[in-house]
């Protein structure tokens, strides 16, 4: 902006960040009867917006939140906060609520939402810039578990994080909290889903369990499938990754992060490269973190 204010997209028009406010009555607010997407734009273009688009509106569905706004208006929403602020490489946050409504629990089924976008500059990462992440993770199993499906259901991207955030409080020294469902099988990250591997074979916990389907997760998945990665989606205790050959987390903002010790063990660090066998242990992290950087690369500039 004119005055180095960066500004945001809400309810149609680009404000000032300090004119960017959300009524105290509206149910983001009041309820965290909200959804929302992360996203990054890499040289301007929004990455698997599609994939991200259809998550949102699956969280919707989810919430039974009739929004009645198309896909094109909110790309183009979030192409306007781009432009307004000479983003390119960028941090996207898309929330829409159930909007103001009188103040009792059960919603309206007529909803005006407030639909936010807020931007901020980030640096593209991947092998050839720098990746957002400090280094590698310290991830802490914690006690905090994950919320079941049953209870509030783990697909439904929505604003209430109080789950990852009391994992997130329990952290003693990591930096990443790693939640178990409630029989002590790993689910996922605080704000990250998890993979190991071991013999070659790539492991992740399987999104039947309270799991984001993380789209970054989806991505590395369907990598793993054209460089002929062996790929097993189970139910897995913590002790599997704490022997593992490697551990690495994936998110939008941090694409994937090695992780370099779990509760406070080093992990075996064994980086070095053998041969040029896709497959071989040390190679795995590495041949997705290049194939994640190379769909980048194509679907975005
Ligand atoms: N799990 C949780 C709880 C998350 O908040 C996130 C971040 N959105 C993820 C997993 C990773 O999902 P994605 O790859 O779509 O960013």
């Amino acid at each position: 902006g004119p005055s180095g204010e960066p500004y945001y997209h809400v309810d149609g028009e680009l404000v000032p960040a300090s004119r960017a406010t959300v009524r105290v009555d509206d149910r983001g607010f009041r309820y965290g009867d909200a959804a929302f997407e992360t996203l990054r734009a890499y040289g301007g273009t929004t990455f698997e917006w599609d994939a991200h688009a259809a998550r949102l509106e699956a969280t919707c569905d989810a919430l039974e939140l009739t929004h009645g706004l198309s896909r094109a208006d909110l790309l183009s929403r979030i192409d306007e906060a781009l432009s307004a602020n000479d983003l390119a490489d960028a941090y996207v946050r898309l929330s829409i609520t159930r909007g103001v409504q009188p103040g009792k629990l059960t919603p309206d089924p007529d909803v005006e939402p407030t639909v936010v976008v807020y931007v901020g500059s980030l640096p593209r990462g991947g092998l050839e810039g720098t990746p957002v992440w400090d280094g590698p993770a310290a991830l802490e199993t914690v006690e905090t578990r994950r919320i079941p499906n049953d209870a509030v259901p783990a697909a439904a991207k929505t604003h209430n994080y109080l789950n990852g955030i009391l994992a997130r409080q329990e952290l003693e020294g990591g930096d990443e909290a790693l939640l178990r469902d409630e029989e002590g099988y790993v689910a996922e990250g605080a704000t990250s889903n998890v993979f190991f591997v071991e013999d070659g074979v790539l492991y992740t916990p399987t999104i039947d369990g309270p799991v984001l389907p993380g789209i970054t997760r989806r991505l590395v998945l369907e990598c793993a499938d054209d460089a002929g990665i062996p790929v097993e989606e189970g139910r897995y205790r913590p002790e599997r990754l704490r022997n593992a050959d490697s551990v690495f987390l994936t998110n939008t903002t941090w694409e994937l992060r090695p992780v370099g010790s779990m509760d406070g063990v080093t992990l075996e660090e064994d980086g070095l490269m053998r041969d040029d066998d896709p497959t071989d242990d040390d190679r795995i992290f590495e041949t997705l973190s290049r194939m994640y950087d190379e769909r980048v690369e194509e679907r975005c500039y």
